[in-house]
């Protein structure tokens, strides 16, 4: 084998091609193959008709891949029927295993008991999902289905498609003497997370700074306003893959708000617990956003003191003390009342740290000289700190809120930064 192993992913189940059924297990086994150094070449999800599920697995046994993993159809029905088709497509003969099924068996006496059910009508089930691909070996099952180890090239891992017992048998699998030959160390990695900057601007600097052409592994992601970039890299690129990361880290500077996987409201937590201070929210249009994505922080209690959704103008003027004369001079959508909210609610609710948000999340609601999608954003705080953003977003109503909570959680770490720095 050279270079590291590979995989595929065959996920089966009608439900998963309708739609009804959301695929939560090739998720799950992508980061699982990655951290045992395993490169996933291929997901593949098909429906459970005999046909289309035997030329999805001959297609993948012929791709070359040194692993297939399979998820679903390991149930006690006619339809399900995965066992049955890999061992057809390797040429190797269903046997009852003794073992299996006495597993099996104690597992469905137990349901039949409880559920009244006479164990004999299970039985016949049991005994089809005790039928195992000679030679192959047998993982103990977490619900009734046993998962199945068929050694060869590929080695084929076959689990039931319940994401809990997927889990459960796949760990199973991973310390499974068949499975050892396949496995390594993690690719090392680098990850550099960066505010307000395109994608193109940084898949341009990745270009710039050489790509992945001395054996690192990169991926760029947009999500809303942030990138998250990852440089991967075995040991032997470890000096390629540090080149990147830091040529990229010395690009964007001080817009590169994490070096880990810590999202931005866990960065605001975290600078605000070493500073010692307090936070609370005031906001109109993302209508507690913002508290919600900060209090999702655990330790969050010891940071936050709270917020109030100030949405009619005389909720703001009431109970956070907007002047309403303020609101009537420049309309409740404005720089002005979004620094009046900031500065009350830390009056208002004892804080250090206040933050104000206000905009217009549309569909409608805009104007020519306010249009649908203009938010402002203010954060006050101690000694004159002061951080502010007036920003059109596009997109949908949904889009409009959370980058403008987004927004305003990287307006407070860049306050609590210039803290920092004082
Ligand atoms: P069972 O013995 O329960 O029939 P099985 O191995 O035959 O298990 P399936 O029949 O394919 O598995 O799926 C059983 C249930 O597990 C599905 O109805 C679905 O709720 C869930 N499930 C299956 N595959 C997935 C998946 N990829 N992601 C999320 N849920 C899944």
């Amino acid at each position: 084998m050279i270079g590291r192993p590979t995989a595929a992913v065959l996920v089966t189940g009608s439900e998963i091609l309708l739609g009804r059924t959301q695929d939560r297990n090739s998720g799950f086994l992508a980061r699982s193959l990655d951290a045992v150094g395993i490169r996933l070449e291929r997901v593949v999800a098909v429906d459970d008709r005999a046909e289309q599920l035997r030329a999805a697995i001959e297609e993948l046994i012929a791709s070359g891949v040194d692993l297939i993993v399979t998820s679903g159809g390991l149930g006690p029905t006619h339809d399900d029927r995965t066992v049955a088709m890999i061992a057809e497509a390797t040429g190797r003969v269903l046997t009852l295993d003794e073992g299996a099924l006495a597993e099996i068996t104690s597992i469905v006496a137990g349901y039949a008991a409880q559920r009244g059910v006479p164990l004999d009508t299970l039985i016949p089930g049991a005994r089809k999902q005790a039928m195992i691909p000679q030679g192959a070996h047998v993982l103990s099952p977490s619900g009734t289905a046993p998962g199945v180890i068929v050694p060869g090239d590929p080695t084929i891992v076959i689990l039931p498609g319940p994401p809990t017992e997927l889990a459960e048998v796949w760990g199973r699998a991973l310390i499974h003497p068949a499975l050892q030959p396949l496995l390594g160390a993690p690719l090392e990695r680098r990850t550099l997370r960066i505010w307000n900057t395109p994608e193109s601007t940084v898949a341009r600097a990745f270009d710039e700074l050489g790509g992945d052409d001395h054996g690192t592994e990169t991926s760029i992601c947009a999500s809303r306003l942030e990138v998250e970039v990852v440089v991967r890299y075995p040991e032997e690129a470890r000096a390629a893959g540090g080149r990147l990361a830091d040529g990229l880290l010395a690009r964007f500077g001080s817009a590169v708000y994490a070096q880990d996987d810590d999202t931005v409201e866990e960065r605001v937590v975290a600078d605000l617990a070493s500073l010692g201070w307090t936070i609370a929210c005031a906001e109109s249009c993302t209508a507690g956003l913002v508290a919600a994505r900060i209090g999702n922080v655990p330790g969050a209690s010891t940071v936050l003191r709270g917020g109030i959704v100030a949405y009619a103008n005389d909720v703001k003027s009431a109970l956070v003390g907007v002047p309403a004369e303020l609101i009537e001079e420049h309309g409740a959508v404005s720089a002005e009342v979004a620094i009046s909210l900031a500065t009350q609610i830390c009056v208002v609710l004892g804080s250090d740290v206040g933050i104000g948000v206000t905009g217009i999340a549309g569909p409608g609601g805009g104007s020519a000289s306010k249009p649908t999608g203009l938010v402002h954003v203010a954060v006050v705080g101690p000694d004159g700190l002061e951080q502010r953003l007036e920003r059109r977003f596009p997109g949908d109503r949904d889009a409009v809120r959370t980058n403008s909570a987004t927004a305003a959680l990287h307006h407070v770490r860049l306050l609590l930064a210039d803290a920092a720095l004082r």
